[in-house]
This record gives C-alpha cells, structure tokens and sequence, in this order.
C-alpha cells in the first residue's frame, strides 16, 4: 500500500476513536449540568424551610418584646391609677389598662399560634435533615465521579487531537483537505475495494479501475461516492 494510503487510514482511525470518545461522554457536561441544577433546587427548597424557621423566631421574639412592652405600660397606668385625683382620671386610665390588657391577650394568642408553627416546621426540618444530607453526599460522589470521567474525556481527546494533527501534517494538504471534505459526509473515507465494488457504496467499479488499484502506486477515488478506494488483494 502506497505510503499516503496508510497515513489516510491512520488518521481515520484516529477520527474514529475521537468520534467514540465523543459517543461515550460527549453528554458528560449537560449530564453534569443537569445534576448540578437539580440539586440546587433541592437545596434552596430547604434553605428556603430554614429561612422561614429563622423569620418565625424572629416574629416570635418581636412579640415577646411587645407583649413586655404592654405590660410595663399596664403597670404604669396601674399605678397612676392608685394616685388618680378624680373620678374621670380614674375612668380614662382604667380604659388604658383594658385596652392594653386586651392587646396582651390578643398577642398572647398569637403567639401561641406563632410557636405551634414553629415546632411543626422545625419538627419537619429535623426529620428532613438526614435525607438531605444523604442526598448532598450522593450528589457530591456522583458529580466528582461525572467530573472525572470529564477530566479523562478531555484528556484523552487532547491526545488524540494531537496525534492526529502529527499524522495529518504528514499528508499533502490538497489530499488532507480532500479527506476532511469526504469525512464530512462518511465515517469511512478510506475504503478497501470488495467483490470488485467499492466497499463504501457498493458500485461496482469499472474493469480498468481495478487493474489501476492492483498497482498499488496511486490514489483513486470511486467514481460513485468519490471515497477513496485501494486494493487490498481480495478480489
Ligand atoms: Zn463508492
């Protein structure tokens, strides 16, 4: 075989194991994505359930401070009132004292609404919590898993992209052009002659073809499909 025959048998080779490589793990980085999107929102639909923890515990102390407030007022009127100079003082701050005895009992009750929430929700968190953990271990073993098989994909695609820059710098480059535009159409650029047929299309190639091919001392194209045909002794 002619020295440019088995150089372009080499570089499809080379394509091949590319185009392998690529079937293999070209989903790696979407596979990856998708993994990474769908854990996150897992995630922020719990972090999302702890924020709204911390808001009802920040509700609560603001009403433990109010509830404080009122009572502090209600004992100040309660005092005013032992020193009350007449009758009408006196009704004015007994009103003040109601309203404000009210507003605690108002607030007592929302309270005990508020911490009621905030037990079924931290309970909720609690039993969620080793699920979630669970969950964040598989999805860090899975992605450093995915990741490596991404480090390895790229790594064995720059080597190949390599040796096949090497082999196609070894070709004329109308040749090698001509083998780019070809592959472009079909995974087997290069193809033995087979049954006396080009064994890329089938067509059966004329007499004189065959007896150039038997030469072994040129490039010939199959006049059908314009791969690039050889002899390879099996007639
Ligand atoms: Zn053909």
């Amino acid at each position: 075989m002619i020295e440019e025959l088995r150089i372009l048998e080499e570089l499809q080779g080379i394509d091949n194991e590319i185009d392998a490589l690529y079937t293999d793990g070209g989903n790696l980085p979407e596979e990856i994505e998708r993994l990474t999107a769908q854990w996150r929102e897992k995630q922020e639909a719990f972090k999302a359930k702890q924020d709204r923890l911390d808001e009802y515990e920040k509700e609560q102390r603001r009403l433990e401070r109010e509830i404080v407030e009122a009572q502090n007022a209600m004992e100040k009127f309660n005092k005013q009132l032992s020193r009350a100079r007449n009758n009408k003082e006196y009704r004015v701050l007994e009103q003040q004292i109601n309203d404000k005895e009210f507003l605690v009992l108002e607030l007592d009750e929302e309270l005990a609404k508020l911490k009621d929430k905030t037990i079924a929700l931290k309970d909720e968190i609690e039993a969620e919590t080793p699920v979630f953990e669970q969950e964040q271990a598989a999805f860090e073993s899975q992605l450093k898993t995915l990741q490596a098989q991404l480090d390895d994909l790229e790594g064995n695609l720059a080597i190949k992209r390599d040796e096949r820059n090497r082999v196609s710098l070894r070709l004329k480059k109308s040749l090698f052009r001509k083998y780019e535009r070809l592959r472009q159409a079909y995974n087997n650029v290069v193809v033995p002659i087979q049954r006396g047929a080009c064994s890329g299309c089938n067509m059966t190639l004329p007499p004189q073809t065959i007896a150039v091919s038997k030469g072994q001392d040129r490039i010939l194209d199959c006049i059908n499909c314009g791969r690039i045909i050889y002899w390879d002794g099996d007639y």
